[in-house]
């Protein structure tokens, strides 16, 4: 059998998970190569405890590209510039590269830039840099009005924003603080985490009025004022204090300038075997070995909803593609591919969290539960972490 190389393009959550469970499936004569223009990988689940301080600093969270454990997994330090995925030829700021296999894997990028005064005016809590920050800012605080700005849907995991207002109330409460404040959370979204349908909206929304949390949704910001501290919806105007920022996504560059985005803004993939859509409709996929996977992706559910951009999708996404190119280079029947299982950890403060899991791939719509807040889905949610120590040596 030849030598084959798969080029996973990204090392974020997606790409390395690609990586490892491709490093036990293929034998060591075929490559498996990383291309990540970061040196270090950070878990942003964790940005949550650096806001709040129960993670110190942005080391604690992310680990340097260089210490990946799993022998025999490449990585390119380079930034990815152009795909032709016919050929599956990379050209990257470091030279071309040609895959037998392509896994495109390159999140979403953030574009705070897209909304005036956003970027100047707000802590990025999607940056590991900009939670550490946060921290530091909330730290000092003294009263007043803490607003959690959400700048543009869709954004990477539905349930941050509303965790962040939650926790940072608990945050404040705890430290007694004199002077009036109070926490609140505006979203151009209709509903909290509308996706996973109704019930768990009404659960989310219940949570955030029994800790005093103000919940405005269908508010798009159009600028911020970081002058005068005011947001501004169209012609509704709201004062801030202190601002925690959801930034605008969008997908990488990569993704529009080789022409793989649809009109949902990302790259439209079949939802089990995550291969890129000729036409959605009939499902036919195009450009055979090129896979993508994760937040760049768009995933068409049964309700014509989108597949949120989460982690665990982009785990479960990257362990069928791997699944899928062992066996192809083994010339073994394909396995299952992706089934649209997801969960997730809801943070309400207080050491608490409520769990949520269900199928996102029901007919006629994703069938999701919440459970009651508890200490123990809290402490579970560390799990996360252990993704640091399974990849990379300390
Ligand atoms: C505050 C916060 C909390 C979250 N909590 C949860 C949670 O509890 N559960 C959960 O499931 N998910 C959570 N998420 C979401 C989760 O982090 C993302 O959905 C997940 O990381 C997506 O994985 P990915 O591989 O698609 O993209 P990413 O992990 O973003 O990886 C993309 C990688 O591609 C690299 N890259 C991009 N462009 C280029 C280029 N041109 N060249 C080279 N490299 C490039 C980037 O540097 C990055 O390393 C959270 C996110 C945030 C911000």
């Amino acid at each position: 059998m030849s030598s084959k190389t798969v080029l996973i393009l990204g090392g974020g959550w997606g790409g390395l998970t690609t990586a490892h469970h491709l490093r036990s499936l293929l034998s060591p004569e075929h490559r498996v190569v990383v291309v990540e223009r970061n040196d270090r990988f950070s878990l942003h689940v964790s940005n949550l405890w650096l806001m709040t301080g129960e993670r110190k600093d942005p080391e604690q969270v992310s680990r340097p590209m260089t210490n990946l454990k799993r022998e025999g997994i490449e990585w390119a330090h380079a930034q990815a510039q152009q795909l032709d995925p016919e050929s599956r030829t990379l050209v990257t700021d470091h030279g071309q590269m040609i895959g037998d296999y392509v896994v495109i894997a390159l999140g979403a990028e953030l574009a705070p830039d897209s909304v005036p005064g956003f970027e100047e005016a707000t802590y990025n809590l999607y940056e590991t840099e900009g939670a550490a920050r946060l921290q530091e800012a909330l730290k000092d605080f003294a009263g007043g009005k803490i607003v959690v700005l959400v700048g543009g849907a869709p954004f990477r995991c539905p349930a941050a924003p509303y965790e962040a207002a939650m926790l940072t109330e608990s945050l404040i409460r705890s430290r007694e603080v004199q002077d009036d404040w109070e926490v609140s959370l505006y979203t151009p979204e209709a509903h909290p985490m509308a996706v996973a349908g109704p019930a768990v909206g009404e659960a989310l929304e219940a949570m955030l009025a029994e800790r005093g949390v103000g919940y405005f949704p269908e508010h798009a910001v159009t600028s911020v004022d970081v002058d005068s501290h005011t947001i501004h919806f169209g012609d509704t105007v709201v004062p801030y204090d202190l601002l925690i920022g959801v930034p605008p996504h969008r997908a990488p560059k990569l993704a529009i300038d080789s022409g793989l985005v649809d009109e949902t803004g990302y790259i439209p993939v079949h939802p089990q075997t995550l291969k890129i859509l000729k036409d959605p409709n009939t499902l036919e996929t195009q450009f055979p070995n090129v896979y993508a996977i994760g937040d760049v992706t768009s995933v068409r559910l049964l309700n014509s909803m989108l597949l949120p951009k989460a982690g665990v999708f982009a785990e479960g996404q990257a362990q069928a593609v791997a699944g899928a190119i062992a066996a192809d280079i083994a010339g073994q029947p394909l396995p299952h591919g992706f089934d649209g299982d997801g969960f997730c950890y809801v943070e309400v403060g207080d050491g608490m969290a409520a769990y949520g899991a269900g199928d996102f791939y029901a007919f006629p719509g994703p069938r999701v539960t919440l459970d009651m807040p508890n200490p123990q889905s809290r402490k579970a949610k560390e799990e996360y972490e252990r993704l640091l120590d399974l990849w990379f040596e300390n």
